[in-house]
């Protein structure tokens, strides 16, 4: 359990790693990622991370400092935001447009809760690519309180991503994740027909788009079909289909970086799925050793990690 827990934030964070050297690449229009390098549009060095692996850090160390509190959440988004805490490189460098505007509503009106756009239109993956803390944290809901889980994923969108399908994408996410995180097979967990899958739409239905994709969308397409952009719809169904048939975390995660566009993100998602299904010790060991600051993973994970 503990090494499929961990595995699901440090695949988050090498997934991120991989694929910010091409974040915004168009597809096929770069030598394919093989490992880490430098550069790309923040001119990191090879194996550091971004905004990605930055909030999955600040919502982790928020559960693990004060329980579940929503603003208290997007208090440490905005420290990222403001003062560079939680980057890893002490300085905010690529705030994406939906967060930022959360965030400044925030400032005004001190209720996380209602701060994210509600609008479809603002259908990002800014709340997917930093779920991990919550399956990792909560696991123990699965199977018999999905409920409550699926509240947590829920309820962390909405600091930033508050609209329909974002918050059906971190409802579903968080019970696949917490499934693998279990043990469960991967099939299983993926099939339309999953029984916990059934009981989280008695609670309330998926998005259709959402729905669409847990039905298992990303099974009988390839790209162009299937896109790593920053819509939540395609970065999930893009993860999705990296994760779901490949041999290894390795392959997993590179197709996902592969796709281009959102590199970072879909290689953050695919990287979230396929750790907490090979686990830790499933990463290759030259991509745990290479990611940049372990140490703010390792903290991180010693919060929530139980
Ligand atoms: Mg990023
Ligand atoms: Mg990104």
């Amino acid at each position: 359990m503990k090494n499929r827990q961990r595995g699901t934030l440090i695949g988050l964070a090498v997934g991120d790693a991989l694929g910010g050297a091409v974040e915004f690449c168009r597809p096929g229009r770069f030598p394919p990622v093989t490992g880490y390098r430098d550069g790309g549009p923040h001119r990191l060095n090879a194996g550091e991370w971004t905004d990605d692996t930055s909030l999955a850090l600040a919502l982790a160390d928020s559960i693990a400092t004060v329980g579940w509190n929503l603003n208290d959440q997007a208090r440490r988004y905005v420290e990222w935001w403001k003062k560079g805490n939680y980057s890893v490189n002490g300085q905010c460098f690529d705030i994406g447009f939906t967060t930022r505007e959360a965030l400044s509503n925030f400032l005004d009106t001190k209720d996380a809760s209602r701060s994210g756009d509600r609008s479809e239109r603002a259908s990002g993956n800014g709340s997917i690519m930093r779920l991990a803390p919550i399956p990792i944290r909560y696991h123990h809901l699965f199977p018999n309180d999905i409920e409550s889980l699926a509240r947590f994923a829920e309820e962390s969108s909405l600091t930033t991503h508050a609209s329909e399908q974002c918050i059906s994408a971190c409802r579903y996410m968080a019970l696949v994740l917490t499934g693998l995180i279990h043990g469960k097979d991967r099939d299983e967990v993926l099939s339309p027909t999953w029984e916990p899958l059934a009981r989280l739409k008695k609670i309330k239905p998926l998005h259709p788009l959402i729905q669409k994709v847990a039905d298992g969308s990303f099974r009988n397409k390839q790209p162009p079909e299937i896109r790593g952009s920053g819509w939540v719809v395609q970065s999930l169904e893009a993860a999705l289909w990296a994760f779901h048939d490949a041999a290894t975390f390795e392959e997993a995660v590179l197709r996902a970086v592969n796709l281009g566009e959102d590199a970072d993100t879909t290689g953050a998602v695919c990287g979230q799925l396929a750790g907490a299904h090979w686990g830790e010790s499933g990463i290759a060991e030259s991509l745990r050793a290479g990611l940049a600051r372990r140490d703010m993973i390792e903290k991180a994970l010693e919060g929530i990690v139980g």
